[in-house]
């Protein structure tokens, strides 16, 4: 129905285009109010109704529980990093496993606020065994999908001495359902699946609050800003506005009989599926992680020959398929296939593959 290029950035990504021609025909004067969401007061009524519906519309898709908060912050997943610490670990212990480059980073930050132990670490292709997890520690983080790498956890670690699992989700978050039951807290920032960058999503059980170190800034106080319902400070508003829109679109999606998240995951599920039994056929591109941690949201690949790297992504901006380069750590290519990218982006860049490989293989 469009005639926009298909655009697979890891992020700020692709958003719905309902969302972006609603986010239009609202800029000016959003319900009447004659205002932009921008120009509003936060503290008014027409945005506390925004933000009750999209904390409302998130804890339903996602099926949030009761006892968890959701907090709408600023300061992205790399914010969170210390932020984090600074409000779950007491300067005491903390133990990270390593599954690539956005855990290494959570390792590092955290090291500079509490004891930091690498309870397991791998390259970037498969999810390390033979965890060496410490009873006293006050979290375990893990990134439960690996941006750069393409290293997903399909299922989430069970911690069972009862110390409570962070989660980075940033890039993977309302893809799927989360298991909250082994969850102590969730974070994301929202300019993935979600939104505009700028928000970012803090789940957190109720009995981690209150546990800030004093050094922790109060506007980054968990305790603080849950009792102000994400209002201490002036919130990200028309991060929020558009995430909430988001959410409304993926609500009333409809996708292989199924409704709202269920579908989300199920298209998702059929992308990835699609991607990598295209790349796995030929000869001529390569993915290199393991099958069962494969990303269903970000798909690093390689040209077997690196030197017509800037051919193929020329080739494949004339074909309107948009920032597939890789990230610079790991080179070659990278395709980001989020909520927003519908099933026809993925199969113009398979039939891309194809012909490529048909014309340089
Ligand atoms: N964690 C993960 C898994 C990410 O993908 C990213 C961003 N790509 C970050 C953390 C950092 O997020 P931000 O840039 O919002 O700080």
């Amino acid at each position: 129905t469009s005639a926009r290029p298909f655009n697979f950035s890891a992020g700020p990504a692709t958003l719905p285009e309902p969302v972006l021609c609603q986010v239009a025909a609202e800029m000016l004067d959003w319900g009447g109010s004659g205002m932009s969401v921008m120009e509003m007061s936060h503290r008014g009524k027409e945005f506390g109704a925004i933000l009750e519906r999209a904390e409302a519309d998130l804890r339903e898709l996602l099926a949030v529980p009761a006892n968890f908060r959701i907090l709408f912050m600023q300061g992205g997943g790399l914010g969170e990093n210390a932020i984090v610490p600074l409000n779950l670990s007491r300067g005491g212990k903390v133990d990270v496993v390593v599954t690539g480059s956005w855990s290494r980073k959570s390792a590092a930050e955290a090291r500079r606020y509490a004891d930091v132990h690498v309870a397991a670490e791998d390259n970037g292709r498969e999810i390390p065994v033979g965890w060496t997890l410490r009873d006293d520690a006050s979290y375990v983080h893990v990134c439960t999908n690996e941006t750069i790498d393409g290293v997903e956890f399909h299922d989430l670690p069970r911690l069972t001495n009862g110390v409570p699992l962070v989660i980075d989700c940033s890039s993977h978050l309302l893809s799927r359902p989360i298991d909250w039951q082994r969850v102590g807290l969730a974070f994301g920032g929202a300019q993935k699946n979600i939104g505009p960058a700028g928000l970012t999503l803090v789940f957190v059980r109720e009995d981690l609050l209150g546990h800030a170190m004093d050094i922790c800034p109060t506007a980054f106080n968990y305790e603080t800003v849950a009792a102000n319902h994400s209002m201490y400070n002036t919130p990200p508003t028309f991060a929020i506005y558009v995430a909430g829109l988001v959410f409304q679109w993926v609500k009333q999606l409809d996708y292989a009989g199924k409704r709202g998240l269920a579908a989300i995951e199920q298209r998702n599920i059929d992308k990835a599926g699609l991607l990598y039994a295209a790349l796995d056929a030929s000869a001529f591109y390569e993915n290199r992680v393991a099958a069962n941690c494969r990303s269903r949201m970000n798909v690093p690949f390689f040209l077997k020959d690196d030197r017509l790297n800037e051919t193929f992504l020329a080739e494949a901006k004339d074909r309107g398929l948009l920032q597939l380069k890789g990230h610079k750590s790991v080179g070659g290519m990278r395709a980001s296939i989020y909520n927003a990218m519908p099933l026809e982006g993925v199969q113009a860049l398979v039939s891309f593959l194809q012909d490529f490989e048909a014309r340089h293989g």
